[in-house]
């Protein structure tokens, strides 16, 4: 027997309609790319997102159609999202930090028909668009006087464009498993692969974002997702700051520690989100200028583990509560976030660290084991690490083109490259990815671990950890170190302070000082170059 409750189909631009009938008035602000700062509020965001469908529509696009764009974190950026969807066609973000080549690579392989830029990126798209046949419609995020001249066929300057439509548009109605977007990995392992979003997976995962011991949103809120919308859908903060009322920040193309410092300050942010390398500058910035951050309650830190010295110095010095998350675009991306369930509660000091540095617990939705190669399951004894899958309705089931089956099993579990234990209330620590972990005497060495152990000395701006050929082990760990500038560091005092943290047999057997650490699309360390780097090098 079915139950007798209504159909309403979990769609993205309804969740665009709830923040402008109950929370009409609340600001988006953006630091736009041409400078100022702007203001505008869901209704009047929700106004122009309609106009947008209705001009797409006029454009000839319809249902299905990828629709790409190369843009910073602007209210442009949100509108257009909303627009693209409220006909039933694919948002498609592009990472601008990607190599040309493997944008008209993603382009092509998802057939984007059009794209909407910023300014910023206007030499990048051209080149793109000289590579990329399925492109007809190329929209410039500016007004009439600022619009370049632009060798991008039949460029329209988006304002203007926008003009042309008419108020009045209804939102298209569909089912609710219609992709909505569309986001490829970096292929920090390999070639990209599409994921694709539907509206009910964004949706519900806008609500498992949202949920206390998740984010932990409300409408009293002030988010600032410095986290690009490109990057894994700005962990889909451009659906649950909508969907629950909060005011949005939008910083735009500047990410400095100065930069965001200013929004934090003058918008009275009280969350935020962005991966270690963000937060490295801005805490390099509040130490330079002795500044605070009075009104941030929460700041959440992933894409890349979160070294325990800097969730220290955020909630000692400043007084902001850290949330380590994980997840990848493969889950839109939420998977793990680490607030404290009451076992924990009370701890304080290094034992609140302790648990603060695990990637936290999965909330409703997301179901995960660890399992050795042969897929038997671990035990949650916070000691056995293996591969980490997981499944829920915002995990992806396939990539889009059919590309790396094998990470899917038949009972639905998505394999996630990570490697991971999880202790027996349910907290994950990721110790490496798959492809990173260090086999020594047969034996594994959490990379994760040695690098967090690495930054926490005063000295040591960037750290990362690869396992280089060893005659009688196979491999030995080998720590990579960036320091800060002016510093002069012996290797023995940097290893002294992994000392008696980690078995003796993990500590690195060198440590080469290297300027700079490659880094990938999504400003995680590129291990692949490393290890190329460093190929030949002999221990000592
Ligand atoms: P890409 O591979 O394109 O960078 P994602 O941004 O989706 O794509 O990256 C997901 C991966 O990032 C995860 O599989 C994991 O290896 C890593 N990651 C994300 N968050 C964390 C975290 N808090 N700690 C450790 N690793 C993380």
């Amino acid at each position: 027997m079915l139950g007798l409750m209504q159909e309403w189909p979990l769609l993205c631009h309804k969740l665009l309609d709830n923040a402008a009938n109950q929370h009409g008035n609340r600001e988006v602000v953006s630091r736009s790319i041409e400078g100022p700062i702007v203001r505008t509020t869901y209704a009047e965001l929700r106004r122009r997102a309609l106009r947008l469908a209705d001009r797409l529509e006029r454009d000839g696009f319809a249902l299905g159609d990828r629709i790409a764009t190369l843009a910073w974190n602007t209210a442009r950026h949100l509108e257009a999202w909303y627009g693209i969807m409220g006909i039933g066609a694919i948002y498609h973000t592009l990472n601008p930090r990607l190599h040309v080549e493997q944008l008209a690579w993603i382009m092509n392989h998802a057939e984007d028909k059009a794209l909407f830029v910023d300014l910023t990126f206007l030499p990048l798209a051209e080149k793109l668009a000289a590579q990329v046949d399925s492109l007809r419609r190329f929209v410039v995020l500016t007004d009439r006087a600022h619009m370049p001249e632009t060798a991008l066929p039949g460029a329209v300057a988006y304002q203007e464009w926008l003009e042309e439509a008419q108020d009045g548009f209804a939102w298209k109605s569909f089912d609710e498993n219609t992709a909505a977007g569309m986001c490829y990995t970096s292929g920090t392992t390999g070639e990209p692969k599409g994921v694709l979003y539907s509206h009910r997976s964004n949706v519900l995962h806008a609500m498992i974002a949202s949920m206390p011991d998740a984010m932990g949103l409300s409408s009293r809120d002030v988010v600032l997702p410095v986290v690009p919308m490109f990057h894994a859908n700005a962990w889909g903060l451009g659906q649950s700051g909508p969907m629950v009322g909060a005011k949005m920040v939008m910083p735009g193309a500047k990410m400095d520690g100065a930069s965001i410092y200013e929004l934090l300050d003058t918008e009275k942010v009280t969350f935020t989100a962005a991966v270690p390398t963000v937060w490295l500058m801005l805490l390099q910035y509040l130490e330079e200028t002795g500044k605070k951050l009075p009104y941030l309650d929460k700041v959440v830190i992933g894409g890349s583990a979160c070294p325990r010295s800097m969730i220290q110095k955020f909630q000692d010095q400043y007084g902001v509560e850290v949330i380590h998350a994980w997840g990848m675009t493969e889950m839109s991306p939420l998977g793990t976030l680490c607030a404290l369930k009451p076992e924990y509660a009370g701890r304080t000091g290094e034992q609140r660290l302790d648990v603060q540095q695990t990637q936290g617990f999965a909330p409703f939705g997301v179901e995960m084991k660890v399992t050795d190669d042969e897929g038997r399951e671990h035990p949650w004894d916070g000691r056995t690490f293996g591969r980490l899958k997981v499944r829920g309705p915002a995990v992806a089931s396939a990539y889009y083109g059919g590309a790396g089956p094998e990470q899917f099993d038949e009972q639905g579990w998505f394999d996630t490259g990570d490697v991971a234990h999880i202790d027996p209330n349910g907290y994950m620590e990721i110790t490496d990815r798959a492809k990173d972990v260090i086999k020594s005497g047969g034996e594994w060495i959490s990379t994760i671990a040695l690098e967090n152990l690495a930054v926490g000395h005063p000295d040591v701006a960037e750290a990362a950890v690869i396992g280089v050929r060893h005659s009688r082990w196979t491999e030995r760990p080998l720590l990579v170190v960036v320091l800060k500038p002016g510093r002069e560091t012996a290797k023995a005092d940097i290893l002294a302070c992994l000392e008696g943290k980690v078995a003796k047999w993990w500590l690195p057997d060198d440590v080469a000082f290297v300027d700079e650490i490659p880094h990938t699309a999504t400003g995680k360390i590129r291990k692949t170059a490393l290890r190329r780097q460093f190929e030949d090098y002999r221990l000592p």
